[in-house]
Formats: C-alpha cells, structure tokens, sequence
C-alpha cells in the first residue's frame, strides 16, 4: 500500500514521462483510470480497482475539448480538481496527471472544433458510428484521441474503465487490438446511487424534479431484462414499450434504446442467449446513458 500522503499532481508531459521511466526502470506495474474529473463512487471503483491489480496508479483529469461536440456543454463541465485530488490522496493514488489544454493541443485554442481542425486524430473503429457516436458526431473520435495520446504518455500496462460507458470501453478494447499495444484494458462494473440511477458527473444538472425521475432509466433496463429472460425475443416491441415507458415518465427526447451482443456491438440475433441493452435519454437538457448486460439465466 502507498503511503497517502505520496500524491504527486503533474502538470506537464516531460513530468509524466520522467515518472513513467523511473518506474519503468524499478520495474513496476502501472495502472491508469482515464477521467475528467469532478471525481464520484464511480470513479473511485476503478480508482481501487486499479490499486489492487498495480504497484502504481495514475489518475488522469482532463476535460478533453475534443470529445465535445459543438452546443455541448465543454464550457459548464464540473472542474473541481482541489476536491477530487484530496478524495485520491485517500485512495493512495500515486499520481493524478492533470495537464491544461494547452498541454495536450499545443497548436489549437483549445475549443472542439478549433481542436478537430488542427490536430492530428486518431480515427476510431467502424463501431463509434452506432448508438452514442450517432447522436455526438465525433465524440468518439475526441475519445480515442485522447486515451490514445494518454496511453502513449503514461504507457500503462493496464487501463480501466467503467462499463457505464459500454461503447466507449468496446472502442478502446479494439483500438488496443487493431494498433497490437500490450495494455490490458479492464472493465469495472457500473456504480448506482441507491435508486438504482448510474453515478455520473452530469447528474448534478438534474432538478430535484428531474432527479426523481431519471432512476426510470435504470428500471426501464430491468424490466426489459426480465421479459428477455420470460423467452420475449420480439426486440422491435421491447423496444418500442421501453421507450413508451420513458416518455410516460418524463423524458424528452430518446436518443437510442437497443438490443446488442455483448461482445460485438451487432444487432441482437433471436437465437443470441446474452444481451447488452443500451440507453440514452435526455431529461430536459441533460443527456444520460445506462446499459445492463443480460443472460438468458440471469443479470451479469
Ligand atoms: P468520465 O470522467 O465521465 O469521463 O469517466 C471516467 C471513467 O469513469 C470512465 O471509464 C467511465 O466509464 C467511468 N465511470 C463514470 N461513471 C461511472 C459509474 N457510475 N460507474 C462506473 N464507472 C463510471
């Protein structure tokens, strides 16, 4: 176990690099949690995961301009890196990298689509066309961009994410195949608030009216959960009383309720005996996501 009080904030690439190498050379395992911070359970899950599978942890903080697309909300995103440092000092994080925009896209002021005309991108698989990456042209882009700029500076041994976000791990987890890079990508399952709604930073947004509401989300999940394991294979009709049962309740627009493999992404097959089911739904303007993985014989 680290010694608490060892937390070392980087600013700079040079800083980050000279830590990698003098790890390197004492031989230790790094673990890296990609966030932007304004750090929740959530975040902390992977943070401890990350502590026990690794002799060094790296959290790194980056509100990344380029995952945002224009009308998004960069500008207002929670930064509260006082608070979020001080709660990883707890969790005997070895290092939070914590680089300025200026760091990362020297040549570009920094905004999304300042960033998307100036630097070079690292394009990702055919699956950020689907679900979310249909919704946020180039979300997905701004993603592997940056986790791939992250992994090259931090050059992790392992990297974990959260399944909240179960497109944006099965992008990585190809992106690390298809550019043959040795780092074990690991999935931690998703943190909820006792009602059931997934943690998120972005559900401080919410109303209280608001808030009441979204848990929806995440028993709308179950209750198609339990039809699939009723023998229900008529996805178009799930999915059709899925998003009924969100409107009812009080969401706005639906951006996308499916039924996937779980390994692959590809539309549900009836003879599939496992699903990912995969939501994002807004409430008023906040846009939240939520998934459940599910077997014919039971959750997972
Ligand atoms: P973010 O700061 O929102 O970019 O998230 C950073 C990482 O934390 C991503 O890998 C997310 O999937 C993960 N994460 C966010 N919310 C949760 C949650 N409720 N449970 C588990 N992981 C989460």
């Amino acid at each position: 176990m680290s010694n608490p009080s060892c937390l070392t904030i980087v600013r700079t690439l040079e800083d980050m690099q000279q830590h990698r190498s003098q790890w390197t050379s004492q031989g230790q395992r790094v673990a890296l949690v990609p966030t932007m911070g304004n750090l929740h359970e959530g975040h902390f899950s992977l943070v401890k995961l990350a502590r026990e599978r690794a002799d060094r942890v790296v959290v790194s903080i980056f509100v990344n301009p380029l995952q945002f697309a224009q009308g998004e909300d960069f500008e207002h995103y929670p930064r509260t890196l006082e608070q979020d440092t001080l709660a990883l000092t707890l969790l005997g994080v070895d290092l939070v990298f914590a680089p300025d925009a200026s760091v990362i896209y020297p040549d570009s002021l920094s905004m999304a689509n300042e960033v998307a005309q100036t630097t070079t991108i690292v394009a990702p698989p055919s699956l950020a066309g689907i679900l979310c990456g249909a919704n946020r042209p180039g979300h997905f882009t701004g993603v592997t961009t940056i986790v791939g700029k992250l992994f090259h500076l931090v050059e992790p041994d392992m990297a974990i994410f959260g399944q909240k976000d179960y497109q944006q791990v099965a992008i990585i987890r190809q992106m690390v195949k298809d550019l043959n890079w040795s780092i074990e990508v690991i999935t931690a399952p998703t943190t909820r608030a006792p009602d059931g709604l997934a943690l998120s930073s972005r559900n401080q947004y919410l109303t209280n009216k608001q808030r009441f509401v979204a848990p929806r989300i995440y028993q709308t999940l179950l209750s198609m959960a339990d039809r699939l394991m009723d023998g229900e294979r008529n996805f178009v009709k799930l999915v059709k009383q899925a998003t009924e049962a969100l409107k009812s309740s009080g969401f706005g627009q639906i951006d996308y309720i499916d039924i996937r493999h779980p390994d692959t992404l590809r539309p549900s097959l009836a003879t599939d005996q496992r699903w990912v089911l995969l939501m994002a739904a807004r409430l008023g303007n906040t846009r939240l996501i939520d998934n459940l993985v599910v077997e014919a014989d039971g959750l997972s």
